[in-house]
């Protein structure tokens, strides 16, 4: 049965239902406060629910609210950022937090429209704060949301159309649990690949729904998703080796400080390393090998634990930081992974 204006608010009903029966228990759906629906939404950019959950509750452990962020030092967030990846995002909260103290007196403002004018907030996470914090009829299309319009709709439509669609969808009496919900379908009912349309709630209206169930492969999009499940582009990743130096000495250990003009990760610090292995390299030097992806590359990681391996290169860019330390400085996610398993942290 096609969408018409007469069933959408049955439509609606079925879907807010279904989300009120099934929603994941996630922390920040806890809460109207828009400091943390905003962070959670800018920590999920690019990021699974999975590895984002320590995260949040420590970084709200540090910086509880716009005005503690908004005064800590850029260090002390990238420190608290550690293992996210994707360090811009968060430079751009820090100097999002700096603007909302500066001229807003600390609070978000409630319309997406002017949510849109702060640093690294754009359409999505400005229609995401202001519907979930701030009860603003507007809709938020991620990439499950665009994925479940697609085939709930059928046919081929651009984003700019989905946007007005998932307008015209919305239900304007809940839209911040509307959007959610649309968003919590994608990520677990109307799924890339093979969606599970008969636990879907809004199978009824759907258009391709029943020639899915007659066997036709589904549609997919390899568009990139967001918060509530991420739909990665298909890209084959490249492989790469490195060798990590692990000194350790008196309560300290050698790390290094990326180039502040380092296109990723600048000014991270991280343990010693060379995409070269030192030319002698006895077999006892070797610790442990750890796999790690950074963006678009597969790394082999190689640990070493022979002091005088470090090159001197190296050894003259490094500086012996005091463990106790480690918490309050930015250090690469991979630095973090290393010094976990060895104990250290
Ligand atoms: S019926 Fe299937 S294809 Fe349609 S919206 Fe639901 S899960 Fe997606």
């Amino acid at each position: 049965m096609p969408l018409t204006g007469k069933n959408l608010p049955a439509f609606r009903r079925s879907l807010l239902h279904w989300y009120d029966q099934n929603r994941r228990d996630l922390p920040w759906r806890r809460s109207r406060d828009p400091y943390r629906i905003w962070l959670s939404e800018i920590m999920l950019q690019q990021t699974r629910v999975a590895a984002v959950l320590d995260h949040y509750r420590i970084f709200l452990e540090r910086f509880p609210n716009v005005q503690s962020l908004a005064a800590a030092s850029e260090d002390a967030v990238l420190a608290a950022w550690s293992g996210l990846g994707y360090y811009r995002r968060a430079r751009m909260l820090h100097q999002c937090a700096r603007e909302l103290a500066q001229k807003h007196a600390g609070r978000f403002p409630q319309r997406a429209e002017d949510l849109q004018n702060l640093p690294g907030i754009g359409r999505y996470t400005a229609a995401a704060v202001a519907s979930i914090a701030f009860a603003e009829p507007i809709a938020v299309v991620d990439g499950n949301v665009e994925r479940v319009v697609q085939r709930f709709l059928g046919g081929h439509r651009t984003t700019p159309q989905i946007w007005q669609h998932a307008q015209a969808l919305l239900a304007r009496s809940r839209p911040g649990d509307f959007n959610q919900a649309m968003m919590e379908l994608g990520a677990t009912v109307c799924v890339p690949g093979e969606p599970r349309c008969l636990v879907c709630p809004i199978r009824r209206w759907c258009v391709t729904q029943p020639s899915r169930q007659a066997g036709s492969r589904p549609i997919t999009r390899g568009r990139r998703s967001s918060p509530s499940g991420k739909t990665p582009p298909s890209i084959r990743p490249a492989k790469k080796n490195i060798w990590c130096l692990l000194n350790q000495r008196n309560g300290r250990i050698r790390l290094v400080q990326r180039r502040k003009k380092a296109s990723l990760m600048p000014g991270m610090w991280e343990l010693p390393q060379s995409s070269e292995p030192p030319r002698r390299l006895p077999p006892a030097a070797q610790w442990r090998t750890f796999r790690h992806s950074i963006t678009v590359t597969d790394y082999t990681v190689h640990v070493l634990r022979n002091a005088a391996l470090i090159n001197a290169a190296l050894a003259a860019r490094s500086k012996w930081i005091a463990i106790d330390r480690i918490a309050q400085i930015p250090i690469t996610g991979l630095t973090r992974k290393i010094l976990k398993a060895s104990g250290i942290i």
